[in-house]
């Protein structure tokens, strides 16, 4: 007998059929022999409405009430999921996030977990129950309810799995697994079987965005193994798991893109300590997210220095640099908000050298201008014209042979 921890997203509950689905499958997995406990998110939208009605009644609502309402959302499946598997004759016990055990500290709308007692769970199992558990919600040790962050079901979900010292945990979701690259860009993408945390947290933060960022580095921090499978079907999944020799024979694991990406140049910068800091300092004051920044060689006493982000925030960027780089004489600030960004990941390019050097023939010879460039140990991005994005994946994709299938040598 396993325990077996699966969480289902807001699209694998959105509807009462997909809520019976659950209902099914959670059921099936216990008639094999297994202790199930379900985490579930909201339905999906809920979230997303329960938030438009609080912005109705006041522009600033208090994050600590924002967290009672929001985790209604989840409250609301549970009960539903509940409801469904006794209906089918099973029974299922529904647990809030306090319910759970889930001690969080107080920071509202991004809690982070502090403490999981898993007792109370242990029991409901124990006496035969499957048992739902609601996503993405703590209590504090003071009692006030906490949410985890957008996504923070997926969290829960890891964290429950660390807890219990579940033997499998799962992510079903409403795509088969982790892709090489998005399959409405890249038609003939293939799901990748085996992938190492770091990749997918590398894919995650570069735009492919399956699961949240924080519950996979949490997996990687305690050694969750995890799958991110399909709810409506019976498909294998991905496996994100720790990287093992054999991963590293594949050089490139995945492409992703992230488009709506804005750059901002700054031109003649006086080669001086404390310059970037300035400028850098402005922008987290604001609270802006940047992204890449390259800063070429100061030549004659001046440097230029780009940075990406996302172009909702280019107008506050600009406006938050304007007074700082008016007290820098000489200095010309421009912008384009017409960019995106493609990276390919994978632990093999480690101990494989010139990675970086096909990826950009491929780009070249399809006539493709490669803008900025940054890398990493595991990763080379660069940024591309926004028209040409689409193309630029499916060249590089080709280039690497992701679209043949993984040999692992
Ligand atoms: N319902 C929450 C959200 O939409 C949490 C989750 O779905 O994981 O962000
Ligand atoms: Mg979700």
């Amino acid at each position: 007998m396993a325990l077996i921890v699966q969480k289902y997203g807001g699209t694998s509950v959105g509807t009462p059929e997909r809520i019976k689905n659950v209902a099914r499958r959670v059921l099936e997995t216990q008639r094999e022999g297994h202790q199930v406990v379900a985490v579930v998110s909201a339905m999906s939208g809920v979230t997303d409405g329960l938030i438009k009605l609080a912005r109705e009644i006041s522009t600033d609502p208090s994050e600590a009430e924002m967290d009672v309402l929001l985790a209604t959302g989840e409250q609301q499946t549970i009960a539903l999921t509940a409801m469904a598997i006794n209906a089918l004759g099973g029974k299922g016990a529904s647990v809030t996030g306090a319910q759970a055990g889930i001690q969080t500290d107080g920071v509202h709308t991004k809690a982070r977990i502090a403490n999981i007692s898993p007792q109370h769970v242990h029991d409901l199992l124990d006496s035969g129950h499957v048992v739902i558990v609601a996503g993405f919600q703590g209590q504090t040790s003071g009692g006030r309810i906490t949410t985890l962050g957008r996504g923070g079901s997926d969290l829960t979900a890891i964290a429950r799995a660390a807890a219990l010292k579940a033997d499998l945990c799962q992510i079903f979701t409403d795509v088969d697994g982790v892709y090489t690259c998005d399959p409405r860009v890249v038609p003939d993408a293939r799901r990748i079987p085996v992938i190492s945390y770091e990749e997918m947290l590398e894919m995650a933060s570069s735009g492919s965005k399956v699961m949240q960022s924080r519950s996979v580095e949490f997996a990687k921090k305690f050694g969750v193994k995890f799958e991110v499978r399909n709810s409506m079907n019976a498909n294998p999944g991905t496996l994100v798991t720790e990287e093992d020799m054999s991963m590293e024979s594949v050089v490139i694991r995945g492409v992703s893109i992230e488009r709506d990406q804005a750059k901002i140049t700054i031109r003649g910068v006086p080669d001086q300590p404390g310059n970037a800091s300035q400028i850098f300092m402005a922008l987290a004051a604001a609270h802006l997210n940047i992204d890449m920044i390259v800063q070429n060689v100061g030549l004659d006493g001046k440097a230029n220095i780009s940075f990406t982000l996302h172009k909702n925030d280019l107008a506050k960027a600009t406006s938050t640099l304007n007074p700082v780089l008016a007290a820098l004489p000489g200095v010309l600030l421009s912008a384009d908000d017409g960019i995106a960004k493609l990276s390919a990941v994978g632990i093999g390019m480690r101990s494989h050298s010139g990675v970086a050097a096909h990826m950009f023939e491929a780009l070249g010879r399809a006539g493709i201008n490669i803008q900025m460039i940054t890398t990493s140990e595991i990763k080379i991005s660069v940024t591309v014209d926004q028209d040409v994005i689409a193309e630029a994946a499916r060249v590089v994709h080709k280039s690497f042979k992701l679209n043949e299938s993984f040999i692992t040598t």
